[in-house]
C-alpha cells in the first residue's frame, strides 16, 4: 500500500468573524492563565531535576508561560539508554506503520490541536496569527505528510537485477542515536528535526531551545497523542553544554540534525571530530546554519514589488528567521521610488503583543540575549559615520524585548551590518550606481561568508540569467522576483551552502537519506 498523496495544509485567515480566530482566542486565553512544570520525557516517562529555568512570553517578560526541569549528565544517559532500548522495536516497525504515527500527528495538529500549537507559538515566540500559522500548524503537517511520502520514494529506489541475480538494497535506520538540536524560531523546526530520523526508524535525543520549550512540549504532546511509542524521542531540555557534551562522547552516537548558530554548529563538528574514535561509525552532520541574506536589485526590477519584498523579507517574525532578508542593493535609478514606498510600510507596521491584538504585524525579539545583542548593532549604526538609521532604531525592554523595525542606509557596502548576522529586525541597504552593477553583484557574493537564502528583482530576463549564473553559490535558496523567506515544504525544498549548513534540504527526500544507513544485498539463485 502507499502513503497518501501529500497535500500543503491550507493556511487559514484568521480573519474577523472567522470560526478559527475564535478557537484561537480562547486557547490563547487559556493558556494565558495556565503556567505549566515541563518536566523531561525519557523513555515516556517524565522526569523531574528540580533544576528549574523560566520560559517567558518575548512581548511581555513579566508572564511566565513556563517553568521547565534541565537535564544534567545523568538524565542525558538515562535519554540515550531509552533511545538504545526503544531502537530494536522502532526500527523493526513496517515503513508505513511508523509513517502512519505522523500522519495521525499531522491530521489532529490540522484539526483540534491547531489552536494550541499556534497558541503556544503566538505566546512564546512572539508571533502573528499568521506567522503562527504557517510555522506551527501548517509547516510541521506539511513537513509530517511530504516526509511520509519522502521516505517511501526511498525505499522504492532499488538497483537493477539479472537473471539469477537479485540486486536490492534495504534502508536500515544508523547504528545508534541521532541527537536533535532545535532553534527557538520556528515550531516546525523543531518539530521536523527529531520526527525526520525518527520516520527512518531511528531513535532520538532531543534537545529543544531553552527559550522555547514551552511551545516545544507541544509538538512532544500531539506525537504522544498520535502514538508514538515511548523512548522513540526523548525530550531533554537544558543547556546547550549540559546537555550536548555528554550526547556527542557517546559511543552510540550516529548523527546529528541541527538549526542554530554558525558558531555553535562548528564547536559541536569539531568535538565530532575529535571522539571519532570512540563512535561505531562516521557520525551524520546535518546542520542549517545563520544566514545573511540578500535582496538584490536590478535596474529593471518593479520597484513597488521591491520595497514590499523588504519589507515583508525583512519585519515578519521579527527578522528573526534564518532566511530574513537583512542585506539589500539598490539602484540609485530605483532608490527614490523604493525609498518612499519602503518607508511608507515600514512606518504604517503595528507592533505590539500579537497574542493580545491580532492586528499587530511584529511581536518582541525572544529574548534579553537577542534583544542586547540586535540593540549593540542599532548602537554601533547610530555612530557609524557610513550608516544613517532611515527608519526604525528604537529599542525597548520596560514590558517586553521590543525593537522597533529599522532600515540603515550604509555608504560603504562592506560595512559591518552588511557582514554580520543580527537575527533581528534590521534592514541594511546600500544603494550602487547603475553603472557598477558587476561591480555590486561580485561584492554580493563575496560579502558574507554564509549562503542560505537571497533574491534578485528583476524583470529583463537576460539580466535574471546573468545574475543567477554570477549568484549561482551565494544562496542555496534562490528567488526570483520574490522576498528570501517563507519555503514551503514540498514547494522550495530549504537549506544553504558555505556556511549556512550543510544543504540537506529540510523537506525533501535529501534529507531523509541522510538518517539511512544502506545495505546493498546480492542474491544469487
Ligand atoms: N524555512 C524558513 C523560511 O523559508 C526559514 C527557516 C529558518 O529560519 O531557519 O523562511
Amino acid at each position: 500500500f502507499r502513503i497518501p498523496a501529500p497535500f500543503n495544509e491550507p493556511v487559514l485567515s484568521y480573519a474577523p468573524g472567522t470560526a478559527e480566530r475564535r478557537a484561537l482566542k480562547a486557547r490563547i486565553g487559556e493558556l494565558s492563565r495556565e503556567e505549566l512544570e515541563i518536566p523531561l520525557v525519557i523513555g515516556g516517562k517524565e522526569v523531574r531535576t528540580g533544576k528549574l529555568a523560566d520560559v517567558r512570553a518575548p512581548h511581555r517578560h513579566a508572564h511566565r508561560l513556563a517553568r521547565f526541569h534541565q537535564a544534567g549528565e545523568a538524565e542525558v544517559n538515562a535519554a540515550i539508554a531509552a533511545a538504545r532500548e526503544a531502537r530494536p522495536a522502532w526500527a523493526a516497525m513496517p515503513y508505513q506503520a511508523r509513517a502512519a504515527i505522523f500522519l495521525k500527528a499531522a491530521d489532529l495538529l490540522a484539526g483540534g490541536w491547531r489552536p494550541t500549537l499556534n497558541g503556544a507559538t503566538m505566546l512564546n515566540q512572539s508571533k502573528t496569527p499568521y506567522q503562527a500559522e504557517i510555522d506551527s500548524c501548517c509547516e510541521i503537517a506539511d513537513f509530517w505528510r511530504f516526509n511520509a511520502a519522502f521516505g517511501e520514494q526511498i525505499l522504492a529506489e532499488q538497483p537493477i537485477s539479472s537473471p539469477g541475480v537479485w540486486n536490492r538494497v534495504e534502508y536500515r535506520p544508523l547504528e545508534g542515536f541521532v541527537f536533535a538540536v532545535t532553534p527557538f524560531n520556528f515550531t516546525s523546526i523543531a518539530a521536523n528535526l527529531p520526527t525526520a530520523p525518527a520516520l527512518m526508524g531511528n531513535t532520538v535525543v532531543w534537545k529543544p531551545a531553552s527559550s522555547t520549550v514551552y511551545s516545544n512540549w507541544f509538538v512532544l504532546k500531539l506525537l504522544e497523542a498520535a502514538g508514538l511509542p515511548p523512548g522513540v524521542i526523548n525530550f531533554v531540555p537544558g543547556s546547550g553544554r549540559a546537555v550536548g557534551d555528554p550526547v556527542l562522547a557517546s559511543p552510540e552516537f550516529a548523527g546529528i540534525h541541527f538549526t542554530g548558530s554558525t558558531a555553535v554548529f562548528q564547536g559541536m563538528w569539531r568535538t565530532i571530530a575529535g571522539n571519532l574514535p570512540r563512535y561505531k561509525g562516521y557520525p551524520r552532520i546535518v546542520g542549517e546554519t545563520g544566514g545573511k541574506d540578500f535582496i538584490f536589485g536590478h535596474a529593471s526590477a518593479d520597484p513597488d514589488a521591491l520595497a514590499t519584498a523588504l519589507c515583508r523579507g525583512a519585519f515578519e517574525a521579527q527578522g528573526q528567521k534564518c532566511s530574513a532578508a537583512s542585506r539589500a542593493y539598490v539602484p540609485e535609478s530605483l532608490w527614490p521610488r523604493v525609498k518612499e514606498k519602503l518607508l511608507a510600510q515600514v512606518a504604517s507596521i503595528k507592533m505590539g503583543d500579537p497574542a493580545e491584538d491580532f492586528s499587530v504585524f511584529m511581536g518582541a525579539v525572544i529574548d534579553r540575549g537577542a534583544f542586547d545583542s540586535i540593540k549593540s548593532y542599532v548602537e554601533f549604526a547610530k555612530s557609524s559615520p557610513e550608516a544613517k538609521i532611515l527608519a526604525g532604531g528604537e529599542c525597548d525592554d520596560s514590558v517586553g524585548y521590543f525593537v522597533s523595525p529599522t532600515v540603515v542606509q550604509v555608504t560603504n557596502p562592506r560595512h559591518k551590518l552588511m557582514e554580520e548576522e543580527i537575527f533581528g529586525p534590521v534592514l541594511t541597504i546600500y544603494v550602487y550606481p547603475d553603472a557598477k552593477l558587476d561591480e555590486t553583484v561580485a561584492l554580493c557574493d563575496a560579502t558574507s561568508p554564509y549562503a542560505l537564502t537571497g533574491a534578485i528583482f528583476a524583470q529583463d530576463r537576460a539580466v535574471v540569467e546573468q545574475l543567477g549564473e554570477k549568484l549561482r553559490d551565494a544562496a542555496g535558496n534562490f528567488y526570483v522576483n520574490d522576498k528570501p523567506t517563507g519555503a514551503v515544504v514540498g514547494q522550495q525544498p530549504f537549506g544553504g551552502a558555505r556556511a549556512s549548513g550543510t544543504n540537506d534540504k529540510a523537506g525533501s527526500m535529501w534529507n531523509l537519506i541522510r538518517w539511512v544507513s544502506p545495505r546493498t544485498i546480492k542474491e544469487n539463485f
